[in-house]
């Protein structure tokens, strides 16, 4: 059965039902139809003074384009905690609806391991989308308005930062002139859009504590640069305000279900490259205010996602995690160990066992920021005994134990043995986190640390035109920030194609751009698109409405 099929046979509960499992009262569930809800800010206020539960972080091998199943296994393993009588919810990102139509797998996990309604979510959904942007289009709306009227704060129309957004792959707006068509229109000039999760006003969303650091947050966006280079924020036009009215509601993290009726708040989705790629930070500290088991994601591999999870958004909010489970697969250890995608149906344990260096990086990795570390291989009904043996070997030689999990096919009965092992971890007590760097590292030094422990690089390569910015900005009072890295997911290099665990590399950095609200510096390293295409044929061709009324195609 598709993906689409299963979820549609779910056994849903009415959502009051799902928070009760959680305590959470139903007036403080903000219905939006049966089977979704917002959590109230009243309610989250409310439970502030409480305890934390613990925080688990999923992430995984660099990603092959088969997808390794991390959200798959943050929801298998979120009912498989159920499963076992804990207390336990999961956390994960909100769907972009552009890539949808695309040729994106869904972002509601897979097979006995997914969230409902996959549709919503993966489409509408509460709505928050749209309000993030409305409110990044008003600022730009704002800005250009602001210059029309006489440019009171004398921007250089030449250097405009902020860009549109629209949650739709359409290439043919990634760069546009703006204003054309005579006086009343405004100045001509060069403009363009992105997609709406490449925001920053999607990245502040997700790491604002409540109203007031999301408006503070708003208001520190760069918009543009005066002649003097000095940067006009958006405060200094006066949108903060009305940015916040707009996003009040979406601020409240989305309560909805797995398929065996477990909550999963459901709740931002910033881009993994040149944000953090983590759902919000509201939705994470009130999950952890309601649950003793959190279960999380992030972004691609964890070399991007669980380094940006560690060292910027649990820096920010503050967040302790006491266990990371790295997903793995046979399929991805073979292609990390050379076999073509076309040939991954065969058995090839030789391969298997040589793409295993990359999983064993990615193992040493976590454990630099002192978070235990278990490999959760995320069965394929391909793989070989043989094969799954492989990797299992390789990772105890490594002093790791790697669980087979089967989640996909079975739910959660099919994860309990991770599950079990996951409670040990945390009962353990053996989590000290910290993340790589200290807040009052040198910019440029912060950027060398992730590239040497992360990536191995020898060396980080950037010409003087990026050290004097990363310098001005330290002057300016930026210097605290982390960093965040914008590279291929593909590869602990630059280097899409570079797969396994390499060494004797070198990053060079292309771009240095400043999130000042969302509270970090974008490093790039690459082409990074912020405003995707769609391909020769678009799985929106195949996307309709069957007789019964049901969407047939979208996954
Ligand atoms: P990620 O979060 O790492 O991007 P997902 O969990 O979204 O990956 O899974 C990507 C795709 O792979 C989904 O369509 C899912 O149904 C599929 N998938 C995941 N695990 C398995 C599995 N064990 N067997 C078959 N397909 C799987
Ligand atoms: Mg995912």
């Amino acid at each position: 059965m598709s993906d689409i099929e299963i979820a549609r046979a779910a056994n849903k509960k009415p959502i009051q039902e799902v928070g009760a499992k959680l305590d959470i009262p139903s007036e403080h569930l903000l219905p939006y139809g049966h089977d979704k809800a917002k959590v109230s800010a009243d309610y989250i206020a409310s439970v502030r003074d409480r305890p934390d539960g613990h925080l688990i972080l999923v992430t995984a091998v660099n990603p092959t384009p088969a997808g390794e199943g991390k959200t798959t296994t943050t929801v298998g393993l979120g009912d498989g905690l159920n499963a076992i009588g804990k207390r336990a919810a999961i956390c994960i990102r909100e769907a972009s609806l552009g890539p949808c139509f695309g040729m994106k797998g869904g972002a509601a996990g897979g097979g006995y391991a997914q969230v409902v309604p996959m549709e919503d979510m993966n489409l509408h959904f509460t709505g928050d989308f749209h309000a993030i942007t409305s409110a990044h289009n008003l600022l730009a709306a704002m800005l250009d308005n602001h210059i029309y009227w006489g440019n009171e704060q004398d921007i250089d129309i030449r250097r405009v930062a902020l860009r549109r957004v629209m949650d739709m792959n359409d290439r043919a707006l990634r760069q546009i002139v703006a204003s054309l068509g005579g006086v009343a229109n405004g100045f001509p000039r060069e403009a363009g859009f992105d997609i709406t999760v490449a925001s920053e006003v999607m990245a502040i969303l997700c790491l604002a504590t409540d109203l007031a650091d999301l408006q503070r947050r708003l208001g520190a966006i760069i918009v543009a640069y005066r002649r003097d280079r000095t940067p006009v924020y958006a405060r200094d036009i006066k949108a903060d305000g009305a940015m916040t009215v707009l996003l009040k509601d979406a601020m409240q993290p989305n309560l909805v279900q797995t398929l065996e009726n477990n909550p999963a708040f459901v709740h931002g989705g910033p881009f993994a490259n040149i944000a953090h790629g983590c759902n919000s930070v509201m939705a994470t500290t009130t999950a952890l205010k309601v649950a003793d088991y959190v279960v999380t994601e992030a972004g691609f591999g964890a070399d991007l996602g669980a380094e940006k999870f560690f060292d910027i958004k649990c820096r920010k909010a503050g967040l302790s995690p006491e266990a990371v489970v790295i997903v793995a697969t046979v399929r991805a250890m073979k292609m990390n160990g050379g076999v073509a995608k076309d040939d991954l149906g065969t058995e090839n344990v030789e391969a298997v066992r040589a793409g295993c260096d990359n999983l064993g990086r990615h193992i040493e990795n976590v454990k630099q920021f002192g978070v235990p570390a278990v490999v959760a291989i995320n069965h394929f009904v391909t793989d070989t005994d043989a094969e799954v043996q492989a990797v299992m070997d390789y990772v105890e030689s490594h002093g790791s134990r790697a669980i087979l999990c089967r989640h996909w096919a079975e739910g959660s009965a099919g994860i309990t043995d991770l599950a079990n092992h996951v409670v040990e971890m945390v009962e353990g007590g053996g989590a000290q986190f910290a993340p790589l760097y200290s807040d009052d590292m040198p910019l440029f030094e912060k950027i060398e640390t992730v590239a040497r422990r992360i990536y191995r690089a020898d060396e980080v390569l950037a010409d003087a035109r990026i050290r004097d910015q990363l310098k001005q900005w330290e002057a300016q009072g930026y210097g605290d920030l982390p960093v965040c890295m914008a590279k291929t997911q593909y590869s602990f290099t630059t280097d899409p194609t570079r797969r396994g665990a390499p060494t004797g590399h070198s990053v060079p950095v292309r771009e240095v751009r400043l999130s000042a609200g969302a509270g970090f510096v974008v490093v790039i390293c690459g082409e990074i698109m912020t405003m995707p295409g769609l391909p020769k044929v678009p799985s929106a061709e195949a996307i309709g409405l069957n007789d019964a009324g049901e969407i047939e195609g979208l996954f």
